[in-house]
């Protein structure tokens, strides 16, 4: 077996398709998108094709809600620092403890620019509890920001609910949907609570440094990026048309891989998860079983260094993570440790997150080699443990 890739909760490969669609777009077909003659204007033609296929993705009959960007970190940034800008008197923000660095980071860097900043606490399986959301909001409550579903152990959060209870007041609230689009279904008609979601390309099989932001009509927002008038003021630059294009591919194809990822995907995580636990002795799994994206799993192998295991399961081909691909697993997660988890216990985990492109075959091979890896490394450790991980 050449390579196992489990990593595609930091990044999925692009899919031939839509390399096939954006191909035309980077070379015979390169005039710019604002240009007024034919050449600019089939361009234009091809990118609205693209913004109405993220809208019919998302479930919004109103293309024009939908703003390119570079990516998920840059749609967060315009959603959260747009919805602020907009509303200058109000100075507080809600969020949780286990969002993605993008809003994270961003929420430190407002902290020291007075805004108050709350930080919603989870439970031993990464769920919230929407008693703290209720009561954290306040007058000045300008919005709150959760993820759809987290990137280090695929906890979807009730959207739905937390919609609700933040529309009995006047806040503006986003979802970072970066890793549930393409993995769980959404469909904005049926959650009106939702005023912006941001998604990115690359982790739905379009490439790297393409996203968009969801912006319901009638929300005020200041444009993060400022210049020409592309995107309705909302965005300014030339647009990235051939990824915008692959992305619009990506969103249509979507759809028809939706049910694979929630059969095929699934067992296959879940043959994974059950072939580890019932083969290697003391390991945990992290986040609720319940409510869980399809294609990921977060393991703790007690005892273990991550990085080291990650590092061994290479020279056997097998690719994952120790968590946010930004962190390099150097510091434990921040996420495992919302969770409860110790530090030792963060950094002895390891997420897996599976696509449509694993094959059947790869799931005995990776359960085979993790149960000699960990008895090999177990043993290093503490020779007396030999008996007890094999
Ligand atoms: N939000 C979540 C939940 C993510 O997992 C990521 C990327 O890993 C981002 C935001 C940032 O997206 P991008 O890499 O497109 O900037």
């Amino acid at each position: 077996m050449d390579s196992v890739y489990l990593d595609n909760n930091a990044t999925t490969k692009v899919d031939d398709k839509v390399f096939v669609a954006m191909r035309p777009y980077l070379t015979n077909h390169f005039a710019h998108p604002s240009s007024p003659h034919l050449l600019g204007t089939k361009v234009r033609q091809k990118m609205e094709e693209a913004r109405d296929l993220v809208a019919v993705l998302l479930g919004t009959t109103h293309p024009d809600e939908i703003v390119f960007t570079s990516g998920g970190t840059e749609s967060i940034n315009t959603a959260i620092r747009g919805v602020l800008a907009a509303a200058p008197s109000r100075r507080h923000i809600i969020t949780t403890k286990v969002e993605h660095v993008s809003v994270l980071n961003l929420c430190r860097h407002l902290a020291t620019q007075a805004y108050r900043i709350t930080y919603l606490p989870v439970n031993r399986e990464g769920m919230l509890d929407l008693e703290e959301l209720r009561k954290s909001i306040r007058e000045d409550t300008a919005l709150v920001s959760v993820m759809w579903a987290n990137n280090e152990t695929g906890v979807i959060f009730p959207i739905k609910e937390i919609g609700e209870i933040v529309k009995e007041h006047e806040i503006i609230f986003h979802v970072d949907a970066v890793q549930a689009v393409g993995r769980v279904p959404i469909n904005l008609r049926t959650l009106p609570q939702i005023d912006l979601l941001s998604l990115s390309g690359h982790k739905f099989h379009a490439p790297k440094g393409v996203g968009a932001l969801f912006v319901r009509r009638g929300v005020k927002l200041s444009p993060l990026v400022i210049g020409g008038p592309q995107e309705r003021m909302r965005r300014a630059g030339t647009e990235n048309v051939a990824s915008i294009i692959g992305m619009g591919k990506a969103s249509e194809l979507a759809p028809i891989y939706l049910q694979e990822e929630d059969t095929r995907v699934r067992k296959l995580r879940d043959q994974l998860e059950t072939g580890l636990l019932k083969q290697i002795p003391l390991l945990r799994v992290n986040g609720t079983r319940e409510t869980r994206t399809p294609n990921t799993t977060n393991i703790t192998f007690k005892g273990l260094d991550g990085r080291k295991l990650l590092k061994t399961m290479e020279g056997d081909g097998i690719y994952a993570s120790s968590g946010a691909a930004c962190t390099e697993g150097k510091t434990p997660s921040h996420v495992l440790l919302a969770m409860g988890r110790t530090p030792e216990e963060a950094l002895s985990s390891i997420r897996f997150g599976l696509s449509r492109y694993n094959a059947d075959g790869e799931i005995d091979y990776v359960v085979g080699s993790l149960r000699r890896i960990v008895s090999h490394l177990r043993t290093i450790i503490n020779p007396m443990q030999r008996a007890v991980s094999q």
